[in-house]
């Protein structure tokens, strides 16, 4: 059901719902590697993944949009978005987790914590 284009976006739907999926190159966003928007059913993945990885976020990401996303506040907004999609793909959870220790993406993790950011959801 998914369609892509040349436009580097791809639709998405789940349950009658439309979502879109938008691969966006890593300066961007870095050291996020991805995000969603709520309120627009929009997603952004990085484009330079691994594809497991890629396709880890990209679920990650959908997951948020269907979600409600202040039940339980942020941490476990996360916590969801990464427990189910990732009952369906632990390789692409796992390959996730490695990838994200790293100093860049644990300080950037850590800041998040800090700050307290539930308004946008990152990756
Ligand atoms: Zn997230």
């Amino acid at each position: 059901m998914n369609k892509g284009d040349q436009t580097n976006t791809e639709e998405v739907e789940v349950r009658d719902q439309k979502f879109i999926v938008e691969y966006i190159p890593k300066e961007q966003i870095a050291p996020a590697f991805g995000y969603a928007m709520q309120k627009e059913n929009k997603a952004f993945v990085r484009e330079d993944l691994p594809l497991s990885i890629k396709r880890f976020v990209r679920s990650h990401e959908l997951y948020h949009l269907q979600d409600q996303p202040n039940r339980g506040g942020w941490i476990w907004s996360e916590v969801r978005a990464n427990l189910i999609p990732g009952l369906r793909d632990p390789i692409g959870l796992i390959e996730t987790i490695i990838a994200t220790l790293t100093k860049e993406r644990l300080r950037f993790y850590l800041d998040r914590f800090k700050k307290g950011c539930y308004k946008t959801a990152y990756m």
